[in-house]
């Protein structure tokens, strides 16, 4: 495998998606990892794209498969990462970009640590989280204030990361995340490295 990881957590409402835009737009050979999940699709959101919607049933029957590289409980949904699709990039030496929370950073960190290049994304405060969750319109009161919660949470495992983006100027938010990215796509020429020796003794 060749390929390399880029995971990317925060609490939800912090502009992951978008600076994953940035990412998908601009690093060659970067793609997403599109997660399933049995969450309500939201307006704008497209199946296969943003995520695979399933109901719990059938997400039930792919845990028992063993399907998923990690999979976790987010605010009362289950979301999982497909190691099919994991393998399958990283064999073709892609940068696969990883959307997923702290719980299912930690067993991906487990089960392929050498490959991960890992940032956590946040607002420079809980009220700056609160008022996007509000203004994108995409929540109830109520799942807005689970989200909150969550975020309080997920905060306390900023330390389990490699690099740390507040994500209060978009254009500098974006900065940083292309440069991360683009180091993060040369973390490939550490898995092969025995390979590429014994390539190079040889020519
Ligand atoms: P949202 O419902 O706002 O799209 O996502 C909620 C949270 O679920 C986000 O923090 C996102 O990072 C996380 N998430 C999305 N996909 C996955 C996944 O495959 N695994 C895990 N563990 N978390 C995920």
């Amino acid at each position: 495998m060749t390929g390399s990881v880029l995971i990317v957590s925060g609490p939800s409402g912090a502009g992951k998606s978008s600076l994953i835009k940035e990412i998908l737009n601009h690093i060659p050979n970067a793609v997403f990892s599109v997660s399933v999940t049995t969450r309500k699709q939201r307006k704008g959101e497209t199946c296969g794209v943003n995520y695979l919607f399933t109901d719990k049933k059938s997400f039930q029957k792919d845990i028992d498969g063993g399907l998923f590289l990690e999979w976790a409980n987010v605010h009362g949904n289950f979301y999982g990462t497909s190691i099919e699709q994991i393998t399958q990039s990283l064999k073709n030496g892609k940068l696969v970009v990883l959307d997923i929370d702290v719980q299912g950073y930690m067993i991906a960190k487990e089960k392929l640590e050498k490959f991960i290049t890992s940032v956590f994304v946040t607002t420079k405060d809980k009220a700056s989280l609160k008022n996007r969750l509000i203004s994108r319109q995409a929540d109830t009161k109520e799942t807005i204030d689970t989200r909150v919660e969550n975020a309080k949470k997920e905060m306390a495992f900023i330390n389990e990361y490699e690099y740390l983006i507040i994500n209060d100027d978009f254009n500098a938010a974006r900065d940083a995340i292309l440069s991360i990215a683009a180091s993060a796509a040369h973390k490939r020429a550490l898995t092969d490295k025995d390979e590429f020796i014994l390539r190079w003794l040889k020519n």
